[in-house]
């Protein structure tokens, strides 16, 4: 058993996560296309992989500097990665490096105070609402989760395994809203009845940082 307070967590283990998600990415590139396919335009599976594929190159001899190497991160899916999943990601990359930064090691609390940066980014970045059918709705329970994790010490893998469930609810939950917020938006009604890629994608990026980190 691990407290929150007794994990740290390296550049090393960050490079690691990036690298799962890349991997989980390119495995579930048709999946996550044909959820877009349903709703929008069909490319989520393809954009995610083409922006995982070049951090992944990028991150190969990344600085021991969390926040550099979240920074590359973020730049790189901003400039690799069209569409609306692109921009957001990159903020959410990049305002990840905020409380990260100049730092080779990190408590574990400050990557979930990190997370919160990133999250704020793609609101502010996107002005999603909870119930918008977005990634938002994914990582707002999923913060609220660990943020309780933390406040309440509880153990470490116990709360990653927990907000991974969460992050699976909130993702399923997605199927039944009608979207008012990015292309699925221009479906109304009929969006109803489709899991929103966006918040997928960002299921498999918590369900990489469980597996990485615990
Ligand atoms: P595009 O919609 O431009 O083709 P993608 O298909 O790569 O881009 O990404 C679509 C995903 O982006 C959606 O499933 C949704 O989760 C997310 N998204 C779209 N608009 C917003 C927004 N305003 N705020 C947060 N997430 C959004
Ligand atoms: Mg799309």
């Amino acid at each position: 058993m691990a407290g929150w307070e007794d994990v740290t967590l390296t550049s090393a283990d960050m490079r690691r996560w990036m690298e799962a998600f890349a991997t989980a990415i390119a495995s579930n590139r048709d999946y996550l296309t044909e959820l877009d396919s349903a709703i929008g335009d069909a490319d989520h599976g393809i954009n995610m992989d083409r922006g995982f594929q070049a951090v992944r190159e990028k991150i190969q001899d990344a600085p021991d500097d969390i926040g550099a190497l979240l920074r590359t991160v973020g730049m790189t899916l901003i400039s690799k990665v069209g569409g609306a999943s692109g921009p957001l990601y990159g903020t959410f990359f990049l305002d990840m490096a905020g409380p990260t930064a100049g730092q080779a090691e990190i408590p574990a609390r400050t990557w979930v105070e990190a997370l919160g940066s990133g999250v704020d980014g793609v609101i502010r970045r996107g002005k999603a609402e909870r119930g918008d059918k977005t990634m938002v709705d994914l990582w707002l329970p999923v913060l609220d989760s660990l943020r309780a994790g933390v406040a309440n010490g509880q153990d470490f893998t116990k709360t990653m395994t927990a907000a991974t469930q969460v992050a699976e609810t909130a993702m399923q939950e997605t199927i039944p809203m009608v979207a008012r917020k990015g292309r699925a938006s221009y479906l109304g009604e009929r969006s109803a009845g489709h899991q929103d890629p966006g918040a997928t994608s960002s299921y498999l990026l918590v369900k990489a940082a469980a597996e990485t980190f615990t």
